[in-house]
């Protein structure tokens, strides 16, 4: 996943690059976001065993977004999801009340897989799913930045730094934020 979102990559110096180096800050604020911030049961960062990224392959990835495009694949999830999960969409809504409703079925309007499609991510385990309806502000919030990377946008800082301060989390509370497993 590190090297996927460019957090490792170092210079002709052997040193972690100036780039390298902004971005792990804002993933260690994003780790932060997410133990400080989150109402949601939602999850945002690859897991075992679906936390494997493997390199670029478009026809790999073609074929994930064409079996994602199916309503049957969306529909079959979203059952399955509320077979697991009965009361996910009365509990976002109780702790979520100004989040967009999530969907009443027949699918979700939009799934995440956490381990993305580009980098090959298990494309039906349930280890990798996400509903993106059932995400809080600040989950959105941080998946929206991992979008960012995986587009390589060269902007991603500004929309970070705007996305953040609207947000109106302590930015105290979150940098530097080392979680128990780091
Ligand atoms: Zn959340």
């Amino acid at each position: 996943m590190e090297d996927f979102y460019g957090l490792n990559e170092k210079g002709p110096d052997g040193k972690p690059t100036a780039e390298a180096t902004d971005r792990m800050k804002t993933y260690q604020a994003m780790l932060g976001i997410k133990a400080n911030n989150c109402t949601c049961g939602g999850r945002v960062f690859p897991s075992a065993p679906c936390d494997v990224f493997r390199p670029p392959d478009p026809a790999r990835k073609a074929a994930i977004e064409g079996h994602w495009s199916e309503p049957e694949t969306m529909g079959k999830f979203y059952t399955d999801f509320i077979t697991e999960n009965p009361s996910a969409i009365a509990d976002f809504r109780a702790a979520n009340p100004k989040e967009f409703p999530p969907s009443g079925g027949p699918r979700f309007n939009k799934t995440n897989h956490l381990t993305p499609k580009s980098a090959g991510g298990c494309p039906d385990n349930p280890g990798n799913l996400q509903p993106h309806d059932t995400l809080c502000a600040a989950c959105k919030l941080i998946d929206d930045q991992f979008g960012e990377w995986q587009n390589n946008n060269p902007g991603w800082r500004g929309k970070w730094n705007t996305a953040f301060r609207e947000s109106r989390i302590k930015r105290w509370r979150v940098a530097g934020f080392t979680p128990s497993w780091w």
